[in-house]
C-alpha cells in the first residue's frame, strides 16, 4: 500500500520557503518572477519577464528536497537589431537541502539534485538567488531573433551604416568639393 501524501500548500511570497515548521509531506508554492526581480539583482539586461516559478518542497525526516519549475518567458535586446526579443525559459531546479556548515569534503552534487547547506540556525531558505542565476544560465549567449525576423526599420540604420557618407565616397564631384 501507498503511504499517504500530505499535500500543503505553502503561503510564501518572496521566495522563501520556511524551513522550521514545513510540513511533512509535500508543500507546494507558486511564485511570479516579473521585471522587479531582476531589478532586484541590478540586471538591465532583462527588459522584462513573465515567468512562473512552481515550487514542490519534500520533508520527510531531515531531508528536504526542492523541485522547482521555472517557465514563461524574458526579454532581451536583440544582439542584431537591438529591439525587444522574446525568449523562452523553461529550467528545472533541483535541490537537496543540507544542513549545518558547508564542508569542502561534502558532495555538492546528489543524484542530480545540487546540494545546499543550510546552517542550523538558518529558519528558512530564500531561494531567489538560486532562481535568478538558473533563469540566467537558461539564456543562450547569442540572443538574436531568427532569420528575417529582425526589425527591418533597426537593420536599415544599423547595417547601412552612414548612407550619406558612403554616396560622397563614390561620388568623383564630392573629393573635388573637399579640395576647395
Ligand atoms: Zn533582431
Amino acid at each position: 500500500m501507498r503511504a499517504q501524501i500530505y499535500l500543503w500548500v505553502g503561503m510564501s511570497n518572496g521566495f522563501i520557503i520556511p524551513l522550521n515548521g514545513l510540513a511533512t509531506g509535500k508543500t507546494e508554492y507558486d511564485w511570479k518572477v516579473g521585471k522587479e526581480f531582476f531589478e532586484s539583482f541590478e540586471n538591465s539586461e532583462m527588459l522584462d519577464a513573465e515567468l512562473d516559478a512552481r515550487v514542490q518542497v519534500e520533508k520527510s525526516g531531515r531531508y528536504v528536497g526542492v523541485d522547482c519549475h521555472v517557465e514563461g518567458k524574458v526579454v532581451v535586446e536583440c544582439d542584431r537589431c537591438l529591439q525587444d526579443l522574446d525568449m523562452p525559459i523553461d529550467v528545472d531546479i533541483m535541490l537537496s537541502v543540507k544542513f549545518g556548515d558547508e564542508d569542502s569534503s561534502d558532495e555538492r552534487q546528489e543524484g542530480e539534485r545540487e546540494v545546499v547547506f543550510v546552517p542550523d540556525t538558518e529558519a528558512e531558505l530564500d531561494l531567489s538567488q538560486i532562481i535568478y542565476d538558473y533563469v540566467c544560465l537558461d539564456l543562450p549567449m547569442q540572443r538574436v531573433h531568427e532569420d528575417g525576423e529582425c526589425d527591418p526599420e533597426a537593420m536599415k540604420h544599423l547595417s547601412g551604416g552612414f548612407p550619406d557618407r558612403q554616396e560622397e565616397e563614390n561620388n568623383p564631384f564630392a573629393a573635388l568639393k573637399n579640395m576647395f
